[in-house]
């Protein structure tokens, strides 16, 4: 791993130094530097995004010992000045801090051991090798914010292999082929890891960690959490929500339950009522249009559905059987039932003329059209033998 000034100093943001080498890749570039307070990814921590020269830092690679920034467009070996991206940055560091409190932690107070880490963009979260109960969440919640009120020191330094086991890391796995000192993370009197991450220097600035959700999986528990400014980022937009309920219902917080349970029920009921109506008004319809002298019959309505339409050419056809049935809604586009004998064969020449697409067997045949203002001239051709 090679350090950086990024590793030594977490907290710089920009630095003059020099461009050494810049390759195209694709329609990108990879720019080598002297030195770099760009972060290059590691520990579960993403690459920094920020700048060097005119360029935009979009990720980073590591290999062979060397760092290679990918950026957005060419940039002259030379002198340069490249600048983190610090929301960005400072945001990660939070995060990563707390995995390294949530983590220790889980195992100190709760025996949970955790698995993975994820510094995703909107929920961190870690998986532990079991699932936890609510109870124990809401323990070491607790317990995660008490050593941040502590405002423990968190501090990196570099160890030799051998003095691992003697101060008691807590990981104690190398990358394969590692040699040489290792950088750990001690958080004063909790916690001490192997680390090539960047991290806030005391417990306080993580302000606060919130635990926001639980999926359970194959006997494994991935909590997810917010620490920091991603926690109030998150109060804010639900105050944001609050506030917008607030309008919408025009009652307080407390009432906004109860008020949106009420309304569910209402819209149920009026749902059930207006079933019913429709029934109704489907029988009256189809008995009017039962009432029909001739072989044919139709109805338009500016809007209904298909299975409002069906219930009113049910209700037709329990009366007359034998009555040729074309039914459409809305226009000029619309929908369309032909119902009665053969309406699967004369179907298809009815929806031509009405400029429609449809399908049906038997009685049925149904669809919609981009014409129905032409329905009289297609009554007149399902009336016409087939
Ligand atoms: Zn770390």
């Amino acid at each position: 791993m090679k350090l950086l000034a990024c590793h030594g100093d977490p907290y710089r943001r920009t630095l003059d130094t020099a461009v050494l080498d810049c390759v195209p890749r694709g329609d990108r570039y990879l720019v080598e530097l002297a030195e770099s307070v760009l972060f290059p990814g590691g520990g579960g921590q993403p690459a920094d995004h920020g700048t060097i020269g005119e360029a935009r830092v979009l990720d980073a690679e590591q290999g062979g010992g060397q760092v290679r920034y990918i950026v957005d467009r060419r940039v002259e070996p030379g002198p340069t000045t490249v600048a983190v991206d610090w929301d960005r940055r400072f945001d990660h560091m939070q995060q990563h801090t707390a995995q390294h409190l949530i983590t220790c932690l889980a195992a100190r107070g709760l025996a949970w051991r955790t698995l993975a880490f994820h510094l995703n963009p909107e929920r961190c979260d870690i998986v532990f090798a079991r699932v936890p109960d609510a109870a124990g969440i809401a323990r070491l919640e607790k317990l995660v914010n008490t050593v941040i009120r502590e405002a423990r020191p968190v501090r990196h330094r570099m160890i030799e292999p051998e003095e691992l086991a003697r101060l008691g890391v807590r990981s104690r796995l190398l990358p394969a082929g590692h040699t040489g000192p290792l950088r750990v993370v001690e958080i004063e009197g909790y916690d001490l890891n192997t680390c090539a991450g960047t991290h806030v220097t005391n417990t306080a600035e993580l302000q606060a960690v919130q635990f926001v959700g639980l999926d359970v999986q194959r006997g494994t528990g991935r909590l997810h959490w917010l620490a920091g400014g991603r926690l109030l980022a998150d109060a804010a937009r639900a105050r944001a929500r609050t506030e917008a309920l607030n309008r919408v219902l025009c009652r307080g917080p407390a009432e906004h339950v109860a008020v949106a349970e009420g309304m569910v029920e209402e819209v149920k009921q009026a749902r059930k009522a207006l079933e019913a109506v429709e029934r109704e008004l489907a029988g009256n319809l189809g008995r009017q249009l039962a009432a029909t002298e001739g072989p044919v019959a139709t109805l338009h309505r500016s809007s209904a559905d298909l299975p409002l339409l069906g219930a009113v050419a049910k209700a037709a056809a329990r009366v007359r059987p034998d009555l040729h049935l074309l039914l459409t809604a809305g226009e000029p586009e619309g929908v369309f039932l032909v119902y009665g004998p053969e309406a699967a064969e004369r179907g298809p020449a009815v929806a031509a003329i009405l400029d429609g697409r449809g399908g049906g067997r038997g009685r049925r045949y149904q669809g919609k059209a981009a014409a129905t203002h032409r329905r009289a001239e297609a009554a007149a051709a399902l009336g016409a033998p087939s």
